[in-house]
C-alpha cells in the first residue's frame, strides 16, 4: 500500500525526548525524523542543562581531587594545584558539548532519522511546515510527537541585567566571572 504521510512519525524537537522516540521508533521499522530550530542538537540538556552543569561539576573536581589526571607526570612528585581558569572550563564544557552532539548526529544518522534544521509550525493536524535557511519545507507524518520542551520561568522579584542571568544565558556570561551565586538547585 502508498506510503499517505512522508514519516511515520516527526518529533519536533532534538532534546532528550525527541531524539530518543526518533530512533525507538526507526528501531522499529518506522521512517522518523527530527526538527530542531538551532543550529546546536540535543535541547537543554546538551546546550544549557544537564551536560554542561555536571561536565562544570565534574571538571573542577577533577582538577581538585586529581590534578594529575590529564598529564603523564608521577604522581608522588608533589606539585602544586593549579587552580582552573573560567575559559579554561568553559572551553571544556564547549569540547564536551560538540561530543555529544556529534554521538547524537551519529545515534540519528545510523538509524536512518532524518534531521531537519528549521522552526516546525503546523500547517494542518498531519503537515508541518519548517522554516529552513534554504527556504521553507512542507512534512508529512502519520503521527507528530511535540518535544518541544519547556521555558524556565522568571521569579516576579528577579530582573535579569546582565549580572543575574537565568539559567539559559548562565554559561556565556560565567566565562568572566570569579565567583557566582547560584540560587535555586
Ligand atoms: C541547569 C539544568 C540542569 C539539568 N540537569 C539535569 C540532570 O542532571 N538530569 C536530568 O535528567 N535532567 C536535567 N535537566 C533537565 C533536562 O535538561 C530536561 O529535562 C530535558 O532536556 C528535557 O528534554 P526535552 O527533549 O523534553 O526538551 P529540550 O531538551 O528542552 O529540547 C527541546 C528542543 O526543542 C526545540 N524546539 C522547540 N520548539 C521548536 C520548534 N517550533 N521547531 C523546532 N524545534 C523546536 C528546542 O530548540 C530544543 O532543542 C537539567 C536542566 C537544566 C536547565
Amino acid at each position: 500500500m502508498p506510503r499517505r504521510n512522508e514519516y511515520d512519525l516527526i518529533c519536533i524537537g532534538s532534546g532528550p525526548a525527541g531524539q530518543r522516540a526518533a530512533i525507538q521508533a526507526a528501531k522499529l521499522g518506522k521512517k522518523a525524523a527530527v526538527v530542531e530550530k538551532q543550529q546546536c542538537i540535543g535541547g537543554v540538556c546538551i546546550q544549557t542543562g544537564t551536560i554542561p552543569s555536571k561536565t562544570f561539576r565534574e571538571a573542577v573536581r577533577r582538577l581538585y581531587t586529581q590534578p594529575h589526571l590529564d598529564d603523564d607526570t608521577d604522581t608522588d612528585v608533589y606539585a602544586p594545584r593549579i587552580r582552573p581558569t573560567m575559559p579554561q572550563l568553559i572551553s571544556h564544557v564547549g569540547r564536551v558539548i560538540q561530543r555529544e552532539m556529534h554521538i547524537i548526529s551519529d545515534a540519528l544518522g545510523r538509524n536512518d532519522v532524518e534531521l531537519v534544521h528549521g522552526l516546525a509550525s503546523f500547517v494542518e493536524p498531519h503537515t508541518v511546515r519548517v522554516e529552513t535557511v534554504h527556504g521553507h519545507r512542507l512534512l508529512t507524518a502519520d503521527h507528530i510527537l511535540l518535544a518541544v520542551g519547556t521555558r524556565p520561568s522568571k521569579p516576579q522579584s528577579v530582573e535579569p541585567d546582565g549580572q543575574t542571568v537565568g539559567c539559559r544565558t548562565f554559561y556565556p556570561v560565567s566565562a568572566n566571572s570569579s565567583a557566582v551565586l547560584v540560587s535555586g538547585c
